[in-house]
């Protein structure tokens, strides 16, 4: 048994002055944080607890925006009345993630640092984990790796990034509010999940003692038509095999413009603007959609289990598409 000191921080400044101590984290709502702690895959000698540092509210941008705080419950976030008529896409995501449970207490700040669920990371028993343990290998390139990554994956690392909020955030450009000992900095969320390249045990572009401190939407542009397909191995508390959120903007039957991004396809939500501009006044039909779901996934390359997940993916990005032209 190891001791573990623990902090309780009353506001951001004190949050990120404590956790520059050596071998300390930020601890919210836990769900990964502690599941990572039992399994000794992460091994913090100090918590500094942030859940009573005044970051938990949802508030109107003064440009017609939403700033959602980084210790919002996921819960919280998915059934906020403005977030459900403004940002349904996001509320479909949050809801199809975890379980009721995990959702009461998950944060958004937490759910945008997820970490990856490839077991050969989760488990210790495994000596190859180049992200758990870098230098040791990738036990997933030559092993079981039927959920792994089939775009932007690295000669040292193909897991993929667990979330379904990211994905819908991606797709709605969400602009990630951060807070360091040099200042704050806000980050388009398409800059903030690194792709593993040769430093896979790096998930993000957060320094040091960098803290979440809100996630900024823009003013809503996707309020009818969106819609969050999740594919998976059952229909309630498991990750996606494949994920598309599909945004779109139409008068009548013609798209005036689209956003689509994949998830559980790579280290990173999977978003391609060039996909989106096929579609771009064009009238939405299953053709159109299949074509730009090609594009999305032009380059993909499958690993020995996880071939199906590129038709999957394409067909998830159709269907997506389709019943989000069809909802209102
Ligand atoms: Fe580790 Fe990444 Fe390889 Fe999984 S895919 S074993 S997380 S290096």
């Amino acid at each position: 048994m190891r001791a573990i000191d623990f902090d309780q921080a009353s506001d951001p400044a004190s949050a990120i002055r404590l956790v520059q101590q050596p071998n300390t984290k930020f601890i919210g709502g836990g769900t990964n944080l502690l599941d990572l702690m039992k399994g000794d895959v992460e091994q913090p000698l100090r918590l500094v607890d942030i859940n009573h540092i005044g970051l938990d509210q949802i508030t109107e941008l003064p440009g017609g925006g939403l700033r959602i705080g980084a210790l919002a419950r996921n819960s919280d976030t998915a059934n906020h009345a403005l977030v459900r008529s403004r940002y349904p896409l996001l509320t479909q995501a949050l809801l199809s993630g975890a379980s009721p449970q995990l959702r009461n207490m998950a944060t958004i700040g937490g759910n945008l640092l997820q970490r990856t669920r490839c077991p050969y990371f989760m488990d210790t028993a495994f000596a190859m984990c180049n992200k758990r343990a870098p230098g040791s290998g990738c036990g997933a390139r030559e092993g079981y790796n039927r959920m792994h990554a089939i775009l932007g994956a690295s000669s040292a690392c193909i897991a993929v990034n667990p979330s379904d909020m990211n994905v819908a955030l991606v797709a709605l450009d969400a602009v990630i509010q951060v807070s360091g000992p040099k200042g704050e900095r806000s980050i388009p969320i398409a800059g903030f999940h690194r792709l593993p390249g040769t430093m896979p045990q790096v998930d993000t572009v957060l320094q040091p003692a960098e803290l979440i401190t809100a996630v900024d939407l823009p003013p809503p542009a996707f309020t009818r038509h969106t819609h969050y397909l999740k594919v998976r191995e059952r229909n309630s508390y498991a990750f996606a095999l494949v994920s598309a959120a599909a945004a779109l903007d139409m008068i009548g039957a013609t798209v005036r413009q689209a956003r689509i991004a994949l998830g559980g396809v790579a280290h990173k939500p999977w978003r391609v603007p060039a996909a989106e501009a096929l579609l771009a006044g064009q009238a939405l039909d299953e053709a159109r959609c299949r074509q730009a779901a090609r594009v999305l996934l032009d380059g993909a390359q499958a690993f020995r289990d996880n071939g199906f997940k590129i038709q999957l993916a394409e067909r998830a990005v159709v269907r997506a598409l389709l019943e989000a032209g069809e909802s209102a």
